[in-house]
């Protein structure tokens, strides 16, 4: 009891413990409420530790020196940028949760010249009048997919809003049920119908369609045929699909509009790398669409943006929406946007300089040279671990392609003591922070999606982390 009392006395005084040099030096950076906050929770909790275990605590934990380091510690934590880079050993190219598409080092240099000064965005340098935004990238659009006219907002979730609410709002648009999408939780097509008060007429069965199913739907209220692309599942089996092609008389005889969200929308055949055969932008353009849709950084390897091409009269009913304006582009994705577009205008130059297509167009024999290094380089550091080079899988990701699986190889470790999760958390906690897979309790080290640059670097934590493990 005695005890416990001497110990509660010898608490410092928070003045006491800001005083130390560790606090002092972090004055400069951190207001002093937030200093001091830590330093009083910590002090409460030695407390609690105090009154509700009974057990002795050793005068150092005491001190004000120590009470301040520790205090130092979770303060520096404030200072530290919360969104931060990642280095993905995942071998998912498109991963949604680590920000899908990086940018090209063309784009990143447009997003430079543009963010750190004034800019034309809605000037016309010629005559001196107030210009549009989408300029920058409209002629860039129509020039690549061959479309009429071009328009862009924030995402293609936005996209698809936007051209239901400005088309066919209070009246029907007909949609397969094997095509009632769902990407990432919260964008389903018949909930951004609903938001968009656009009528939801479903027509067919989960696998199978027909074109009289369309046609038996059209009634006077009818404005609109939808596809939607069944981006992140398939339907294989006994199944059938009415193309857009297909449609596209029945869209013109009932004077209806057709409208395709692509989601990822290629605008190269990457079929020739391993990925599947989808029909590319300009292919659903001559096919003959009204209104195209698809994001900007997925399989076009750009920033967040949501694309729309089409019609000229239709992408002006758009254009002039009031929703537009409420999803309108930023400054900074539009000048990565037009960057990333101007790049594709030489193919090979698309390739080469757009980071996902690089990644995806890689040869396997690349990456089983690139994995052979990484494992030599641990295997001769003779860490506590098994390491192994074994053959892998790379995915599109991004809900992209869900069966599309790239033959590429990972780097096998299975520490010989502690867990696998374990250690899979200590490189997501690292600085950098490093993303890998956990496979068949083994932790697979994927350099699909690793740079270049960053090799070198992933190696070093690599072996920093097993050196400590257990
Ligand atoms: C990804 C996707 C969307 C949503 O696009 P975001 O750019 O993520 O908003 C919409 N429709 C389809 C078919 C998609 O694949």
């Amino acid at each position: 009891m005695n005890e416990r009392q001497d110990m509660l006395r010898s608490l410092p005084a928070i003045d006491r413990v800001l005083r130390e040099k560790s606090l002092q030096d972090l004055s400069q950076q951190l207001p002093h409420e937030i200093l001091s906050q830590a330093v009083q929770e910590l002090i409460a909790s030695l407390r609690q530790e105090i009154l509700e275990t009974g057990e002795t605590i050793s005068p150092e934990r005491l001190q004000p020196a120590n009470i301040a380091a520790t205090a130092a510690l979770n303060c520096r934590q404030i200072l530290q940028p919360s969104l931060r880079k990642v280095i993905n050993a995942t071998g998912t190219l498109l991963h949604t949760n680590l920000g899908r598409a990086p940018l090209s080092a063309q784009s990143l240099r447009a997003i430079n010249n543009v963010a750190a000064g004034y800019s034309n965005l809605e000037f016309e340098l010629d005559n001196g009048c107030r210009g549009e935004r989408y300029s920058h990238v409209e002629s860039l659009l129509t020039q690549l997919t061959g479309a009429e006219a071009a328009l862009v907002v924030n995402n293609n979730s936005g996209a698809v809003l936007l051209a239901l609410t400005a088309l066919g709002k209070g009246r029907e648009a007909i949609v397969s049920r094997g095509e009632l999408v769902e990407i990432g939780g919260a964008f389903r097509i018949p909930e951004v119908m609903e938001a968009g008060g656009v009528i939801l007429r479903e027509v067919g069965a989960s696998n199978r369609t027909h074109l009289h199913d369309y046609q038996q739907a059209i009634n006077e209220n009818t404005s609109l045929l939808l596809k939607v692309h069944t981006s992140n599942y398939r339907i294989v089996g006994f199944t059938k699909e009415v193309a857009a092609a297909e449609l596209l008389p029945l869209a013109r005889e009932n004077d209806l509009i057709l409208m395709e969200d692509l989601g990822s929308g290629l605008l190269l055949d990457l079929s020739g790398y391993g990925l599947e055969r989808e029909p590319t932008v300009p292919e659903v353009v001559k096919a003959g669409v009204d209104v195209i849709t698809f994001s900007g950084d997925k399989l076009l390897g750009g920033p967040q943006a949501g694309i729309i091409v089409g019609r000229a009269d239709l992408i002006e009913k758009l254009r002039k929406h009031p929703l537009a304006r409420a999803l309108r582009i930023d400054k900074l994705t539009l000048a990565a946007l037009e960057s990333t577009l101007r790049l594709y205008l030489q193919p090979e130059q698309a390739l080469q300089e757009i980071p996902v297509l690089n990644m995806f167009t890689a040869a396997p024999e690349q990456q089983q040279q690139r994995c052979q290094k990484l494992f030599e380089q641990l295997d001769s550091a003779a860490l506590a671990a098994d390491i192994e080079l074994v053959a892998d899988a790379s995915r599109v990701g991004g809900g992209a392609m869900p069966l599309t699986e790239l033959a590429d190889w990972a780097v096998a470790i299975n520490p010989h003591s502690g867990s696998t999760a374990d250690l899979a958390k200590r490189l997501r906690t690292y600085s950098p922070a490093v993303v890998t897979r956990v496979h068949n309790d083994r932790l697979l080290v994927n350099l699909r999606a690793v740079f270049a640059d960053e090799e070198a670097l992933l190696a070093q934590i690599l072996i920093a982390v097993l050196k400590t493990e257990g």
